[in-house]
């Protein structure tokens, strides 16, 4: 029985178009017990999307929608599978009121989130570091190197890890090492273990989780999980819940690198 902790939906405008129908069908098929919903949570409102296409984020004027249909749902197929309400918020340095404020206007309806950064900035703006090589080299040129980007990757993660996002602060950390999707593009000098060492710490600390993400797999230029197995092996040594997310964008990517990850999955619903 597989439990996914990481899933997008037609609500997502960057994903596909494929049905919620499709993914709840599909998981079924592969043996789901599990499965959450956790879309890209709506940007803060003075936030502006670096991303030319301006759909990292869904629309704040979806979320009642989201969460309603996601309810029937739910209740539609409960002998079938556990449906879970979430989103994927993103921490966004600077922004931590803004955040807080959404999580608490949104928070009571969600049952499993995921905490993310895809959002770093330079002197001028913001980039999303995952967006395209273009968008990393940007970063590249503004940090001075590879591993100054990677540096001020796991910087703001940790910062995630301990803001103050009020009481409904999702506890899983996504996709822990994703400043690697472009590293077959960009090495790294680095290894970066005491930055990594030190998320650990604050996640085992804080009784967090950690999103065991699949989809660098899929990445030409990462072909790795996020975090990768030597992490992976610390984590799981350390107690650390690790939960398999597939990060599907489209419902046939659901279950996607679960053979390469089962041996880390921990109980946690
Ligand atoms: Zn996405
Ligand atoms: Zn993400």
């Amino acid at each position: 029985m597989i439990i996914d902790g990481h899933v997008h939906t037609p609500f997502c405008p960057h994903g596909t178009r494929d049905t919620l129908k499709q993914y709840i069908e599909n998981a079924i098929l592969q043996t789901y017990s599990s499965i959450s919903f956790t879309e890209h949570a709506p940007l803060p409102p003075s936030f502006t999307d670096p991303v030319p296409t301006k759909d990292s984020g869904m629309k704040l004027q979806m979320m009642d929608d989201y969460i309603s249909t996601l309810q029937q749902l739910k209740k539609n197929y409960e002998k079938d599978i556990t449906i879970h309400i979430g989103l994927e918020v993103d921490y966004i340095e600077g922004y931590d009121e803004e955040i807080k404020k959404f999580l608490n206007a949104y928070g009571a309806s969600l049952t499993d989130s995921i905490l993310s950064v895809h959002f770093l900035p330079t002197p001028s703006d913001f980039v999303c570091l995952d967006f395209s090589p273009d968008s990393f080299r940007k970063l590249i040129d503004a940090h001075g190197g590879v591993d100054a980007v990677h540096r001020l990757y796991y910087q703001t993660l940790l910062r995630s890890i301990e803001a103050d996002l009020g009481r409904y602060k999702p506890t899983r950390i996504g996709h822990m090492s994703l400043s690697h999707k472009f590293q077959n593009l960009f090495p790294t000098e680095e290894s970066f273990t005491e930055e990594t060492d030190a998320i650990l710490e604050s996640i085992k600390k804080r009784n967090y989780s950690l999103d065991m993400n699949s989809a660098g797999l899929r990445k030409p230029y990462c072909q790795s999980t996020y975090p990768p197995p030597s992490i992976l092996e610390k984590a799981f040594r350390q107690g650390i819940p690790l939960v398999y997310g597939s990060d599907a964008h489209k419902s046939e990517d659901l279950g996607a690198g679960y053979s390469q990850l089962k041996q880390y999955v921990s109980n946690v619903y």
